[in-house]
């Protein structure tokens, strides 16, 4: 995959936040509308309960009143036979007073056959009285059943109402006629007329038969079959009034009563909350229809505070993330510095070895004319001694012979140890050795290679050495201290009279060290030399003859071992005290 430029990785990542603070903004937004609509469609259902409620109390109240009519003598009499104008005015004032102390809509008498023989709207052009109405079901029913209701249009008033009737029974037993009260509800449609929802009263069939708006009575809510169609004709329910359906299509569910529908009402196509409670006494379905809250606010808050979490998770993760990087950085650094110092200490101690090494090459040098002087010596003397054996086997002296090889033979093994040791000496010993050794057969070696020096130079030697004294550290490397140490103390006493050279191997006051000393009678050392003694290239002496490196790589080496190097003036001369680490017994 080729690399993207960084500038246009930042522009997608940008987007990309932006589109996810747009999506949880967008699913925020939907929720928190699908929780107010949910909120909103309960709350309709609690009113839509409260107005059934209503309904049924309204109902309830004229539910008895024509039982107990029922039971009335005087209208039981007025249905026996034909009425008189009299008797017939009689029942007609006694309806209507009875109508108006009960404040029902309209109050009549029926005869066996429906025909209408009083009524409480005697006076009004309307008036029922001299009609039939044994084709309305609530006749029929009261006539088969006793007790009959059915809301429907009046057939001569126009006015719809629901009629609640009871059959008027003889004492024989015999169907007389039915007391019939109308109500039309006009208090009940005032009430629901005055707030925001529209409430509808659905029929069986489910047709629309009271609405609290204009446009919304006579619709129909559900597909009406064609034997219904029939029965609405026969029983004229509807009379005269033009039905049609109402089309509606739900947008989602709530519950089996509650939807959010859009309807294509008288208005136009609306959204609505729809809410229905079915009347199980009266077979109704009441309906209350609400508009939607304007949910903008809710939502966009909602919207805004998903926004606003998820750029704080973003922000969060950037900043975690970022750390995380830094983290990541200092930890690479850290290990890159510590890699560094690693090698650094490494080409240090690589340098430090090597200065150790030329050092010591450097004295090895210095000391080459009189080692070299050393074996040159022997050899004159073995040339001599051979050239005698030579004479002595001549003349048949085998036993002479034999005696004289002795010396040459201790001669030559002694410039065998010498020259061994020198190659051992002369090597490059790493650094960091420690094995355990004696101090005082370091101080042997270290005189053999002085052994030249100090004859020719007459010099006295003196040695107090307790043996042995195990110390741990570098054999070759301690040497080359004590070569330091003796060739200085030749040095400062080259020129003088008394020439005595003392080296002690003693325990150090702290029991756990040695302690050796190498002291001369050279005149001691300066005052103001004290203090860089042990500096590089810190020299007393002419250009050729030091370097001024023999103490410094001494103290290095000596430090390295774990032990101490210091100088003092003591009598004649100076005293070098050298103090290691006792090793006990492996
Ligand atoms: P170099 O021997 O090459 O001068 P060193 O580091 O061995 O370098 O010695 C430094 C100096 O310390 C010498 O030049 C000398 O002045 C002084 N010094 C060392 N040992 C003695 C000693 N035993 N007596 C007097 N001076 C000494």
């Amino acid at each position: 995959m080729p690399l993207i430029p960084r500038r246009i990785r930042l522009f997608i990542y940008v987007l990309l936040i932006i589109a996810g603070a747009l999506v949880a903004a967008g699913l925020a937004a939907r929720q928190a509308e699908r929780h107010a609509l949910a909120d909103d469609a309960s709350r309709a259902g609690g009113q839509l309960v409260l107005y059934g409620n209503t309904l049924h109390t309204l109902i309830d109240r004229y539910r008895a009143l024509p039982a107990v009519l029922a039971l009335d003598p005087e209208l039981r009499s007025a249905l026996l036979g034909p009425l008189s104008p009299d008797a017939q005015d009689a029942l007609n004032h006694r309806l209507e007073k009875i109508n108006s102390a009960a404040q029902s809509s309209t109050l009549e008498l029926l005869d066996r056959n429906g025909l209408a023989v009083g009524a409480s709207n005697w006076r009004l052009p309307s008036s029922y009285v001299g009609h039939n109405y044994g084709f309305r079901p609530y006749f029929l029913q009261t006539k088969a059943q006793g007790v009959g209701r059915f809301y429907a249009v009046g057939v001569t008033s126009g006015i719809p109402g629901y009629f609640l009737s009871n059959a008027v029974i003889s004492d024989t037993g015999e169907f007389l006629g039915a007391v019939v009260v109308k109500l039309e509800f006009p208090d009940l449609q005032r009430e629901w007329g005055q707030g925001d929802d529209l409430l509808l009263l659905s029929d069986a069939k489910g047709i629309v038969f009271i609405a609290n708006q204009s446009g919304w009575r006579y619709r129909e809510l559900l597909p009406i079959s064609a034997s219904d169609r029939a029965e609405l004709a026969a029983t004229r329910q509807y009379d005269k009034q033009p039905l049609s359906p109402l089309h509606s299509q739900v947008i989602r569910e709530f519950s089996g009563t509650s939807h959010l529908t859009r309807v294509q009402g008288p208005g136009g196509l609306e959204d609505y909350l729809w809410e229905s409670l079915p009347l199980a006494d009266e077979g109704w379905t009441l309906h209350l229809l609400r508009k939607p809250q304007a949910l903008a606010e809710d939502s966009r808050n909602a919207a805004l505070a998903a926004a606003g979490i998820w750029l704080t998770l973003v922000f969060l993760s950037l900043f975690l993330h970022q750390r995380w990087r830094l983290a990541r950085v200092r930890q690479r650094g850290r290990e890159e510095l510590e890699q560094l110092v690693e090698e650094r200490t490494r080409d240090l101690r690589t340098a430090q070895d090597g200065l150790v090494q030329s050092a010591k090459l450097a004295a090895l040098g210095q000391m080459s004319a009189a080692l070299a002087h050393e074996i040159n010596q022997p050899l004159t003397t073995q040339r001599m001694q051979l050239a005698s054996l030579r004479l002595l086997l001549d003349h048949g002296r085998i036993d002479d012979a034999y005696k004289a090889l002795v010396p040459l033979d201790q001669q030559l093994t002694r410039m065998a140890a010498l020259t061994g040791h020198l190659k051992t000496f002369a090597r490059k010993s790493p650094s960091g050795l420690r094995e355990r050794l004696d101090l005082a057969a370091v101080v042997d070696q270290a005189l053999l290679l002085m052994e030249p020096r100090l004859r020719d130079e007459a010099v006295n030697c003196v040695l107090h050495l307790t043996r042995p004294a195990h110390v741990r550290g570098d054999a070759i490397r301690l040497e080359q201290v004590l070569i330091n140490l003796l060739r200085n103390a030749l040095d400062a006493m080259r020129d003088r009279p008394i020439k005595r050279l003392e080296v002690w191997i003693e325990p150090d006051a702290n029991p756990d060290r040695w302690r050796l000393t190498v002291g001369d009678t050279g005149g001691g050392i300066a005052e103001e030399h004290l203090a860089s003694l042990f500096d590089p290239f810190f020299t007393t002496k002419p250009v050729g003859d030091g370097l001024g490196l023999g103490l410094a790589v001494s103290y290095a080496i000596v430090h390295e071992a774990g032990g101490t190097l210091s100088a003092e003036n003591q009598g004649e001369g100076a005293h070098f005290t050298l103090i290691l680490p006792t090793e006990p017994e492996a």
